[in-house]
């Protein structure tokens, strides 16, 4: 076994490995960007070199330089996680010419499965099945057209060299093929610098499930079963679970040996994922890619066999023989994995990024599982996947582990960034999800129920908002008493107490565009709180740490409360609502005096400068525009003035809180 090992990745995948090889008595170097500086997996990890700047092609692509820190620092063997360059078949090939161990297969097996046309045709010589489609070399658009047209409609056209769902484009009719190929072709020339597409059949109703697979270099390849992902968003998934739900021992068999023969066939050594599309019309499967690395979702196939498949990877590296084969292989129970990602459902689940001011993840067990790679006040930067973390739960049946998933991702609280936790807790809760009625148009058939307008603050959400607001105030309160010489100065009491003066705060929050008050009443010991035509008793204790102890007219319920300059945000059970503290009387006399404007608002690229030094400007003239996360946001002036300066120029990168221009 090795000694020392180099993980070339990030997140939550390299503290993953870690995590085993500190288990097996294994050193680790990690590797960072600049943007992962003070990453989770850098402190976990003995020792950690900096590759550059936060860019993947400046940092964890620039494999020449991976392998010479590998090098320097005694590393046997470099894992590379998923993403990356971990099916990059010339790294792979510039380890094994370096003599260190590729933790993965051989550069000809990546090599081999590379191409989706390429592993097709590999697939059915090894006489795996395929979908009906075309993976030939001639690319004409003629012949594209004459074999979509043979396949039948609707088809799927796909960028050879694709991944990610890029290149994409689904063809319902011959008469829109030639327009859909031209935009599939750019977009794959675009991603992937090569425009060679292949065509298959559009099942409408498919599942995707998947085999995990893994072979030794001593000739043994076995299967450790399927993961149905079907429940995915953008052709991505989002939800995966294993076994597959509805999964016959026959056909469990069947898919099984399948995979190992499409393993077989490459020389495959290591982890290894055929996704297989399988057709909930007529019972049939399909081969439809070889991932060759681990993949995201490996966690429920550790659930439900009991086994360490990162433990098997660095065996099997180290030229051990597999751990188990397949007769002492079986499934135990059913495990789920809800991927938590900054996105935005509601707006067609677009990434987001932003900063954790509070992250707070369920309570580990041997049965709920969380993989990440971030710590509360970290930041998710444009520059990554915007994944945050897993959620991996099991059970000894499916119901089990999904009342399991369901009371984990209530505990799950996030606050500061948006994020899909709400969408993931709908969708655990739904009656179809329950009843398994999965294929991979399941989201979109479900979306109103799974994407619901966000909710709003009822009287006890506006009660407890006004309890941590008047726990705050009264340990500000509390701060300047200990501070002043009298501490038994009448103007220091904290108790509410006023001379001559029924003691009452008015409390104000927005939320979206509405305004709501809450009068508080201060009488022995606990609060009256008008609120509209609501009158309730209640009293609360704001800890340390943040976590409000309320009673509303004598109900008992906690909360987390996280306040920044301009936001309450409270989570409870799974649900959190922002509200906007105000005070009317200054808010007339904020807006006027209103600044700010001139810092990016969150990282990105300059994209354009429309104002010159010098210029004469108006309230809300456009200075300058920045491209962040896919979408453009125009910097303006906060008010008429002259330009003194511009600081960036179109291309340059800039953090946020970054001070872009000035107006004077
Ligand atoms: P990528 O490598 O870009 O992620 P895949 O080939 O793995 O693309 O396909 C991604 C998803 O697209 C699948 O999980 C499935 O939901 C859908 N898909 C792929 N091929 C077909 C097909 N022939 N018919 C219907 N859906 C498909």
């Amino acid at each position: 076994m090795f000694k020392k090992i180099l993980i070339a990745n990030r997140g939550e995948i390299a503290c993953r490995v870690i995590k085993t090889a500190k288990l097996l008595g294994i050193r680790t170097v990690a590797v960072y960007s600049d943007a992962d500086a003070d990453a989770r997996h850098v402190k976990l990890a003995d020792e950690a070199y900096r590759l550059g700047p936060a860019a993947p092609k400046e940092s964890y692509l620039k494999g020449e330089l991976i392998l010479d820190i590998a090098r320097r620092s005694g590393a046997q063997a470099i894992h590379p996680g998923y993403g990356f360059l971990s099916e990059n078949e010339d790294f792979a090939a510039a380890c094994e010419a370096a003599g260190v161990v590729f933790i993965g297969p051989p550069a000809s097996a990546i090599a081999a499965m590379g191409s989706k046309s390429a592993a097709k045709a590999l697939m059915e010589k090894a006489s795996v099945p395929l979908v009906p489609g075309y993976h030939g070399d001639d690319q004409s658009d003629d012949l594209l057209q004459r074999e979509a047209n043979r396949i039948g409609y609707p088809v799927l056209i796909k960028a050879s060299a694709g991944g990610g769902g890029k290149g994409m484009k689904i063809v319902e009719r011959a008469e829109d093929f030639a327009g859909q190929l031209a935009s599939a072709k750019r977009e794959a020339l675009a991603s992937f610098s090569d425009d060679k597409v292949l065509i298959e059949k559009y099942l409408t109703k498919p599942r995707h499930i998947e085999i995990q697979v893994f072979a030794d270099t001593q000739g043994h390849a076995v299967y450790l079963f399927e993961r149905d992902c079907s429940v995915q968003r953008r052709h991505q998934k989002v939800l995966e679970e294993a076994p597959a739900p509805g999964m016959t021992e026959a056909r469990r068999r069947e898919m099984g040996e399948a995979a190992v023969a499409a393993a077989k066939a490459i020389g495959y050594v290591g982890a290894g994922t055929v996704e297989f599309i399988f057709d909930t019309l007529t019972g049939a499967f399909y081969f439809m890619e070889m991932n060759t690395r681990l993949q995201v979702e490996h966690p429920v196939t550790e659930m439900i066999t009991g086994q360490d498949l990162v433990e098997w990877q660095l065996r099997v590296a180290s030229k051990q023989r597999l751990p188990l084969l397949q007769d002492e292989l079986a499934i135990r129970g059913h495990a789920f994995e809800a991927r938590i990602y900054a996105e935005d459902p509601a707006n067609d689940f677009l990434p987001a990024i932003g900063h954790l001011a509070h992250l707070k993840t369920p309570q580990e067990t041997a049965l709920v599982r969380v993989d990440s790679g971030v710590v509360s006040g970290d930041s998710i930067s444009p520059y990554y996947d915007p994944m945050i973390a897993k959620l991996i739960v099991w059970g000894e049946n499916r119901e089990a582990a999904l009342a399991r998933l369901r009371t984990a991702l209530a505990d799950y609280e996030i606050v500061g960034l948006t994020t899909n936790l709400a969408f993931l807790q709908q969708l655990a809760a739904h009656p179809a999800f329950a009843a398994a009625e999965l294929d991979t148009g399941f989201i979109a058939r479900h979306r109103d129920a799974l994407i619901p307008p966000p909710p709003e603050p009822d009287a006890e959400w506006l009660a407890l908002a006004a309890l941590a607001e008047l726990a705050r105030i009264e340990r500000e309160r509390e701060a300047c008493r200990s501070r002043s010489n009298d501490a038994e100065s009448p103007w220091h009491a904290t108790t509410g107490w006023r001379l001559n003066q029924d003691s009452r705060n008015a409390l104000h929050f927005r939320h979206g565009d509405k305004e709501y008050a809450v009068m508080a009443y201060f009488r022995r010991g606990h609060y009256q709180l008008d609120i509209g035509d609501r009158q309730i008793i209640a009293s609360g204790d704001l800890s340390v740490d943040g976590r409000l102890y309320a009673d509303l007219d004598g109900r008992r319920l906690s909360v987390s409360v996280v306040r920044r300059p301009d936001c309450l945000t409270l989570v409870r059970e799974g649900t959190s609502i922002a509200l906007e503290p105000f005070n009317p009387l200054l808010a007339g006399l904020q807006a006027e005096a209103e600044t700010g404007g001139l810092t990016a608002p969150m990282p990105g690229t300059v994209v354009a400068v429309l104002a010159q030094v010098g210029d004469t400007v108006e309230i809300g003239s456009p200075l300058l525009i920045l491209e962040a996360m896919k979408m453009e946001h125009t910097i303006a002036a906060p008010a008429a003035g002259k330009v003194e300066a511009v600081y960036y120029q179109p291309g340059e990168q800039v953090s946020a809180g970054t001070v872009l221009a000035s107006v004077v």
